[in-house]
């Protein structure tokens, strides 16, 4: 007989209670697409905190994505409000959280700067020379490889990253840089904190003693690094429950060691394993299509996986001829049926694999007015004035943030030339090494700082290049005293003098220039007036507005929409510092919030985790999805990546590939998905030109210029009468790219298949072939 279970427990499946009433040895969740594995870890939280009387604030959850994390919370804190208090976040944000706090074992300033790609890869040009950007952009790939294994420039193992001994050279010298900068990249975010709790027992045993319980969301695609990370926070009494799926490894190019969850047991002993075979996100038929695709894999532990929503619609699969038959396509289908009340924007979800892809889709909708959102795109975060809006306030916060000051110092052109930002930066360095004899260090007493070496270099400067200097300067000093609040428009100012465009800027010497077109910016609460006066008094906000004319004003509002982002964090250091994390942390932030109800875009990686009531796959071609001409192990990942994408899909899967596209500027006739062959016939419904002998294709001697496509699958009216093909039934509305919209009003059986017959809008009737298909498609 089953023990009394609480009632939020009552809902689980006997496995999913099994796993969350589970205690004591290391626990191990090894179970297909939406199992309820986050289900269940979210469950256990709050199961923890409210009958087994965890405190919250001892339990630490990682997940993949900061969405994902924040979801997390949502479910949990529905059973129990205080799983509010328990740590959820992604491992690279507990990582910065875990550095601000206790980096300093390492000799790390806590004001550090989280440097993203570009700027790593801005840093390590300054390091090789006459490199070309892309030797210097591999060796910022390999850099980063060899710290999610967890390598150093010394590890006889780094040959496996990259033998060549100039990198293991350059690798050193790029972190002796970033040491003596202060700054940390992404992949130092899970190295250090392991390094720290290494070198430190006792910093170690705090943390075994804080969290009690450690919980790993999509543990399959976690690295070296990562595991690292969880043996040392956990010690022989902590209770630790990882949960992953291995045909959902997907981040392999990143260093994803998918032998991490294969081998958890050995490296964990004890380890007990559940799996959960029941799925209850998608109906049978698109549970059957992912599993037909994905058991092509070798590599596979397979696992058993059926679905509890039984049947449903069959997943239709649409050849188009190009992509933008493909995005007038998606739109059809989504208007259509959302105009129809069959479903809202936000059910649906458009997948691609490609972030480039969107912006096709970005476009129609627009054109077309269908509200969308784009996940996880780093647009908003890649723009040139919001890069360098961010360069100044991570300069603010670390002035010996080299990247962050070359990329500012000069900009607007104020004749601070590349030779004095050089002799700046050796100046600094100089400093550094000066000990502490005064001479090195700036008023306080920060080593290598920046400004302070600017302002020793002052005196021996050309009087523009002087001028020019004292201008970024003051700007940069101006904000500082506004951040610690002894000057005017501090914390409580709400919006006042900083924020005024009328506010004393510093001008450029030149004087009044021709155009007094001062940037309307505005601040107000928090740290949004000291971003403005910065962007302003730095002469940014200026910069963007008179160097591009037509794109300016938008500048300007991005420049805005940052300040806006700003102001909900707290004014001072602390806010600022806070703000910066979550810029780098999580870019997606802008666009999840605002429009309600929306079509989400979005990659195929992206959409780990998350589940949509009707998705459409796109761009299934080869070189495309499959990416480029993959093999093997690669292919496999490809595999998965579809496997992922399809498991989506709660009620609809839709499935299009284009025969041909734009490539690299050129239209390129394109080979349909390996993928596509792999789908069992039956498992579909195929629209459009199916180029191979997936359905008998006979040449169709209709007029082959024109062509047309249901746009709403399934009949308006009950009971219809289908062509024997199957593609077609009495009441499917058409659209035709001649004719406009229609319905089909008749079926009969041809010599050469059936005959469809349409009524259009216009008050034609026309006859085609069921096999019409065309090139010319919408
Ligand atoms: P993925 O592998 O895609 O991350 P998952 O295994 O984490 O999926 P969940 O997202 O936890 O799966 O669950 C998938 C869906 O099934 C969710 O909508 C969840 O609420 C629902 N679900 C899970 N378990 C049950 C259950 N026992 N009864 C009803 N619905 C459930
Ligand atoms: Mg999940």
């Amino acid at each position: 007989p089953a023990a009394q279970v609480p009632p939020y427990l009552e809902t689980l499946n006997p496995e999913q209670q099994e796993a969350v009433l589970h205690s004591g040895s290391p626990l191990l969740i090894l179970a297909g697409a939406g199992s309820g594995k986050t289900r269940v870890i979210t469950t256990k939280i709050a199961y923890l905190i409210r009958d087994r009387g965890m405190d919250p604030r001892s339990i630490l959850a990682v997940t993949f994505t900061n969405k994902a994390a924040r979801e997390m919370a949502d479910r949990a804190r529905i059973i129990e409000p205080r799983a509010g208090d328990a740590m959820l976040r992604t491992f690279h944000s507990f990582g910065a959280w875990f550095l601000r706090r206790n980096g300093s074992v390492l000799g790390l300033n806590p004001s550090f700067v989280i440097y993203d790609d570009d700027d790593t890869v801005s840093l390590l040009a300054t390091l090789m020379g006459d490199s070309s950007r892309a030797e210097v952009k591999h060796t910022a790939h390999l850099i980063a490889r060899a710290k999610d294994y967890f390598l150093n420039p010394d590890d006889p193992e780094l040959d496996i990253i990259e033998h060549r001994s100039s990198f293991r050279k350059t690798y050193a010298r790029y972190e002796e840089r970033m040491l003596q900068i202060g700054n940390v990249d992404f992949g130092d975010l899970i190295k250090k904190p392991v390094e720290a709790l290494r070198v430190s027992p006792e910093l170690a045993q705090r943390f075994r003693d804080r969290f009690r319980v450690i919980l790993v969301d999509e543990y399959q695609d976690s690295n070296v690094a990562q595991f690292e990370l969880l043996k040392a926070l956990c010690g022989p009494e902590t209770y630790v429950c990882v949960v992953g799926d291995d045909d959902q490894s997907i981040y392999r190019f990143r260093g994803a060691e998918v032998r991490n969850i294969l081998e958890f047991p050995d490296r964990f002993p004890g380890t007990e394993i559940v799996r959960l075979e029941r799925n209850y996100r998608s109906t049978a038929p698109i549970l059957d299509l992912a599993s037909s695709v994905v058991d092509h894999n070798e590599g596979r532990l397979g696992k058993k996986l059926r679905s509890e929503r039984g049947p449903g619609k069959t997943p239709t699969l649409a050849f188009l001829p190009d992509q933008d038959s493909e995005v007038a396509f998606c739109a059809e289908l989504i208007g259509q049926s959302v105009s129809g009340k069959t479903s809202r924007y936000s059910d649906w979800a458009v997948l691609y694999r490609t972030n480039a892809q969107s912006l096709g889709f970005e476009t129609e909708f627009l054109r077309r007015r269908i509200p969308y959102r784009v996940v996880g795109s780093l647009k908003f975060y890649e723009r040139e004035e919001v890069k360098d809006a961010l360069a100044l306030l991570s300069f603010l916060v670390n002035p010996r943030d080299e990247v962050a000051f070359r990329r500012v110092v000069n900009k607007p052109a104020r004749g601070v030339g590349a030779a004095t930002v050089d002799r700046i930066v050796l100046e600094a360095s100089a400093g550094m090494f000066a000990g502490d004899g005064g001479l090195g260090l700036s008023q306080d007493g920060l080593e290598g700082d920046l400004a302070a070496a600017s302002r020793r270099v002052l005196s021996s400067l050309s009087a523009k290049a002087k001028a020019g200097l004292e201008t970024f300067l003051s700007a940069v000093e101006g904000a500082r005293t506004l951040l610690s609040g002894d000057g005017p428009g501090g914390e409580d100012d709400g919006g006042g003098s900083a924020s005024d465009p009328e506010s004393p800027k510093t001008k450029s010497k030149k004087g009044g220039k021709k155009k007094e077109a001062a940037p309307d910016l505005r601040g107000g609460v928090g740290l949004s007036a000291c971003v403005v006066r910065l962007v302003q008094d730095a002469g940014i906000a200026e910069y963007h507005l008179a160097h591009d004319e037509i794109a300016g004003n938008q500048r300007i509002a991005n420049l805005q929409e940052l300040a806006n982002a700003a102001s909900l964090y707290p004014a001072g250091e602390e806010g600022l510092l806070e703000f910066l994390e979550h810029v780098e942390l999580d870019r997606s932030m802008e666009q999840d919030e605002g429009v309600d109800d929306a079509v989400t875009l979005i990659t195929l990686h992206n959409t780990k985790g998350l589940e949509f009531p009707r998705v459409i796959m796109t761009g299934l071609e080869q070189g495309v999805f499959p990416r480029d001409d993959k093999k093997g192990d690669d292919l496999e990942e490809e595999r998965r990546l579809f496997y992922v994408g399809a498991t989506r899909a709660m009620d609809e899967l839709y499935i299009t590939s284009c025969a041909q596209r734009r490539l690299f500027g050129r239209t390129q006739p394109t080979q349909p998905s390996l993928f596509l062959h792999e789908i069992t016939p039956d498992a579909v419904r195929i629209i459009g030109s199916c180029p191979y002998g997936f359905t008998p294709t006979e040449q169709p001697p209709a007029d082959r210029s024109s062509g047309m496509v249901p746009n709403r699958s399934g009949p308006i009216n009950g009971q219809a009468k289908r062509s024997s093909d199957g593609r077609w039934q009495v009441g499917d509305r058409v659209f035709h790219d001649d004719y406009g919209y229609g319905a089909v009003t008749n079926i009969r059986e041809g010599d050469d298949g059936p005959v469809i017959q349409v009524g259009f809008e216009t008050g034609r009737e026309v006859r085609f072939l069921s096999e019409f298909q065309s090139s010319r498609f919408m």
